[in-house]
């Protein structure tokens, strides 16, 4: 039995300063839930057939693969808008990086792999709920064409967690990132005034994500860039993050760090679904001003760098203060392709508001109200008639002209996406063993924009099956 992880890693060459030296905590009674074999064979894993037992001890940390350098990154952030100067990584190890087939280096993570020195209070581990919720939601979100961090294995500890729920069977999860540099490791260093490893960081992050970046305005301008895109993208799909603070605000522009997520099922522009975000700092309408309020605590990390302060500090406020047009054209551009438009214009952005408007007023179904539109299955009980018929005709008048603007709907409005009460009842059902229903989501969510076969995975949720809040892990 052989599995041949080819670590090249970068990260562990850093000074000690960047993370502590941690293995994985062993569990009780490792066993493979989920192997992402598509995404193993892209990384160039090697493996022999019937290695259950042995990925099972590999993915939950009871042993450690040839060529890792297992260590716990440590970073800073704000946290609903609180700084706290040292979090780190409290319950995950990296255990190293590859460099996949395509040529590209991504970072292999345990995520609830036990103690480290940045765990605080917490017991380093994660249980198998929000486990199978981000293996499900960021896979599902790769299928969506959209940039995430990736889901490689799922394996069950054999152990209890307790949390307030009451004790839980515990889990790890593998993931992969293109890194797991965060807005917070940037704050991490600029707060200590340590310019030295504030440089270190800057050049290692222009040489993993911004080849081309000349100077650290450059590498704040590719994150603008990518972030603007991200934010614009979970837009179109009404994605809640739910936590976006800074440590989960990544470099890379991936969606990272799954906690109380969701997509919504009935439009709510003000919708929140965290139990933590009392205040819905982190509701679906109001991500693009959280994003550039997370940028603008990078911009001021990457100031300690700048000999000439003035002149930098306007530099880099021009550079943040044109994201928000940034996101407005990405949006323009995601929404436009939902209504069918290849050739945007202008005016467009006004059509997508409007129709955004009117499913907001009867609180349609977020997903099920862009598909109907495509196959012109709209439900006439949608609200008042009058608006809805008046947009529709204008609507039909602006994709007359566009080339087969039916089939940019059907590959820009998913037919499926991971509802919270399907992921509520697939972890109840392997809380008690049986993984089929995950099995199922995952086959049904690897091609989003494809119906599924059982058409019941696109209902919205019957009112008693309805989840209201999510919870962190
Ligand atoms: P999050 O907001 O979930 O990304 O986590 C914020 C911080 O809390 C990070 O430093 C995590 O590593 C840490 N953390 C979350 N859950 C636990 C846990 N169960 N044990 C130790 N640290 C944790
Ligand atoms: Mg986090
Ligand atoms: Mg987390």
């Amino acid at each position: 039995m052989t599995l041949h992880i080819p670590f090249d890693n970068s990260f562990a060459d850093l000074p000690d300063a960047f993370y502590a030296r941690q293995s994985p905590q062993p569990v009780s009674a490792p066993a493979l839930l989920a192997y992402n074999s598509a995404l193993g064979e892209q990384l160039g894993i090697e493996r022999s057939e019937g290695d259950a037992s042995l990925m099972a001890e590999l993915f939950a940390g009871n042993r450690t693969p040839d060529g890792a350098d297992p260590l716990a990154q440590v970073y800073a952030g704000h946290q609903f808008g609180n700084f706290s100067p040292r979090l780190g990584d409290g319950r995950a190890v990296l255990l190293g990086e590859v460099v996949d087939r395509r040529g590209e280096r991504v970072d292999i993570q345990l995520k609830g792999s036990g103690q480290t020195p940045f765990s605080r209070m917490g017991d380093g581990r994660a249980w198998l709920g929000p486990v199978l919720r981000e293996y499900i939601v960021s896979e599902a979100m790769h299928a969506l064409g959209i940039p995430t961090t990736r889901a490689l294995a799922a394996v069950s500890t054999g152990d209890l967690v307790y949390r307030e729920q009451g004790p839980l069977p515990g889990a790890v999860l593998t993931r992969v990132a293109k890194s797991h540099l965060r807005i917070g490791t940037f704050q991490y260093f600029a707060a200590r005034q340590d310019v030295d490893n504030l440089r270190r960081l800057t050049d290692y992050a222009i040489s993993r994500h911004a080849p081309e970046a000349q100077s650290p305005r450059d590498l704040l301008a590719a994150v603008i860039a990518e972030q603007a895109k991200l934010i614009a993208q979970w837009m179109g799909v009404g994605f809640i993050h739910g936590v976006m603070n800074t440590d989960n605000t990544s470099i890379s522009g991936e969606t990272i760090d799954y906690g109380p997520c969701a997509f919504m099922d009935d439009f709510h522009p003000a919708r929140v679904y965290s139990s933590i975000d009392r205040q819905g700092r982190y509701a679906y309408q109001n991500q693009p001003d959280i994003i550039v309020w997370n940028i603008a605590q990078l911009a001021s990390a990457l100031l300690a760098l700048e000999p000439d302060q003035d002149g930098a500090v306007r530099a880099y406020t021009e550079t943040v203060h044109a994201m928000p047009g940034l996101i407005r054209e990405a949006w323009a551009d995601v929404f436009a392709a939902k209504l069918g438009i290849t050739h945007r214009r202008d005016e467009d952005a006004g059509l997508a508001s409007e129709w955004i408007t009117l499913m907001a007023n009867q609180g349609a179904d977020f997903t099920n109200a862009f598909r109907a539109l495509e196959g012109d299955r709209v439900d006439t009980s949608f609200g008042d008639e009058a608006p809805l018929q008046d947009w529709l005709a204008r609507w039909r008048g602006r994709i007359a002209g566009e080339p087969d603007p039916a089939a940019l709907m059907r590959r820009s409005n998913p037919a499926i996406i991971p509802r919270n009460h399907r992921i509520e009842a697939m972890i109840a059902a392997a809380v008690g063993g049986d993984m089929g229903p995950f099995e199922t989501l995952r086959a049904a969510l690897a091609s989003p924009f494809e119906p599924p076969a059982d058409p019941g995975l696109t209902a919205p949720p019957r009112p008693e099956e309805e989840v209201h809040a999510t919870f962190c892990g």
